[in-house]
């Protein structure tokens, strides 16, 4: 005989005491579930069949493992050993009964709020007193795209008394491959003017309050004060590391999100039970280190997923129920399509949340992509686009380079152009030209910058980057480019 865990899912509990693991024992997995159904005779009938085999609805796994694959029920166990059914789940699509004391609440909900809520309050975490609760309460989005969208409409549909956003961004066409909350007429309106309108379309109850400027030093702390939980669906690290800091010093629940290309990460900071953000990384890297926001896809239903998740914690958070992912940092992979946990520890030497922190204020870090980063970056010689524009057309052009990524070439070139990925340069300078000039350029004309940065410390020196890239390109010289 052997001592195993049986962990069991949530529709079995209250059959088994409301426990969620029961210990149990015996030689095999067939033994072990036999064993809790006689100590639990609730459950035998949802496990066994009257002749004692297990029913086909109910699988069974050992240490991860399927037993269908190992020996079936006559798969031996060890001590020490996690026995887990896994039932089939049809979703909480039956009709609440009529007349149930759980939904008579007049009082505190009005006959719209109790049918609009009721698969809310059919569950006993939530309930009518949850469902209240939730309607007082205040959650901030900072960021309205890939994370925000999903988070906000699943957060406004779940009766969130009052969000807040804060984006600056208009809706532009490229947006629309993920953040749901926009449609195809919002493309060019303010995003905030339009999610506000789709949310109080969604959820009129809720009040949604909306900040349509940058976060900063200086208006960090006032914006985030008024609320319970802030959502970091940030895309930058300034912004990502002034979420942090405010939320620490507020002493708010800051719940964390990230995407990048089919992976994605999230936690909850809350430096008062568990690490902040800091706490994993001390310090934004470099602007020149990270992939530029033009280099960086993203499969559009990525977001949608790392969102929720984002919004499951935020719930949890503001309903005092489950277990946070505070120390916890959750890892989705897409391709592989799985996840993984990382346990986080709270840094002793944390500049911030540390013992002996010596950071006492917001910071602002320079700009990562666009025209703060390309500032931030060493100063190279440029040349505008209608420069460019006129000196092709010269009987002596330049060797025009392109050091985008072959995916952002096959959408969009400039014509005469040849293609040599920046990370790329160094093993390819053979095939550049010292007899003429060569001008770089990229996206926004960060890389291409630091591409023509590398280039002259190099020794070539007849070199000039794009400036603005091909967004400048498209604005002055040819705006029929596609974009992107
Ligand atoms: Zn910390």
């Amino acid at each position: 005989m052997s001592e195993v865990s049986v962990r069991l899912p949530t529709p079995l509990r209250p059959l088994a005491g409301g426990q969620a693991v029961i210990r149990a024992e015996g030689g095999t997995v067939g033994e072990v579930i036999v064993g809790i159904a006689l100590a639990f005779p609730a459950l035998s009938a949802q496990l066994l069949t009257h002749d004692q085999r297990l029913r086909s609805h109910v699988a069974l796994y050992l240490n991860d493992e399927d037993v269908r694959y190992l020996a079936r029920e006559a798969t031996p166990v060890k001590d020490g050993d996690v026995v887990e059914i896994v039932p089939s789940l049809a979703g909480g699509s039956s009709e609440p009964e009529q007349g149930r004391g759980t939904i008579r609440a007049d009082s505190v909900m009005s006959r719209e709020e109790m049918r609009r809520y009721s698969r809310h309050l059919l569950l006993p975490e939530v309930g009518v007193a949850g469902q209240a609760r939730l309607r007082r309460s205040k959650v901030l989005l900072v960021g309205a795209g890939g994370l925000g969208s999903p988070a906000a409409l699943y957060l406004a549909a779940a009766g969130v008394g009052e969000i807040g956003l804060v984006d600056f961004d208009v809706v532009d066409a490229s947006n629309l491959q993920r953040q749901v909350l926009y449609g195809t007429r919002d493309v060019g309106r303010p995003k905030l003017e339009a999610a506000k309108d789709r949310l109080e379309d969604l959820n009129p109850d809720v009040r949604v309050r909306t900040y349509p400027e940058k976060l900063e030093s200086g208006n960090a702390l006032e914006i985030l004060r008024p609320y319970d939980v802030v959502v970091d669906g940030t895309d930058n690290f300034p912004t990502r590391y002034l979420v942090n800091d405010a939320a620490f010093f507020l002493g708010k629940p800051n719940v964390y999100g990230s995407v990048y290309r089919f992976e994605g990460q999230v936690s909850v900071f809350d430096a008062r039970r568990g690490p902040c953000y800091r706490c994993l990384y001390p310090e934004p890297p470099p602007p020149g280190l990270v992939p530029s926001c033009a280099e960086g896809g993203v499969l559009g239903v990525l977001p949608g997923v790392i969102g929720l998740l984002q919004s499951i914690e935020t719930l949890k958070l503001l309903l005092g129920t489950g277990e946070s992912l505070v120390g916890r940092l959750l890892l989705f992979d897409a391709l592989g399509l799985g996840f993984r946990e990382l346990h986080l520890a709270k840094n002793p030497d944390c500049a911030l949340c540390g013992p002996r922190a010596t950071q006492t204020g917001l910071i602002d870090y320079p700009a990562f992509c666009g025209v703060g980063a390309a500032e931030a970056s060493d100063r190279v010689p440029e040349i505008a686009p209608g420069e460019l524009s006129r000196a092709l057309q010269a009987a002596d052009p330049p060797y025009l380079l392109d050091v985008r990524e072959p995916e952002e070439w096959a959408i969009v070139r400039i014509e005469g152009a040849h293609l040599i990925p920046k990370g790329e340069l160094p093993q390819r300078l053979s095939e550049l030209t010292s007899a003429r000039e060569v001008v770089l350029y990229c996206k926004s004309g960060l890389r291409s910058s630091e591409a023509t940065r590398f280039l002259l410390d190099l020794g070539f020196n007849n070199v000039r980057n794009l400036r603005g890239g091909l967004d400048a390109w498209a604005r002055e010289v040819d705006p029929d480019l596609a974009r992107y």
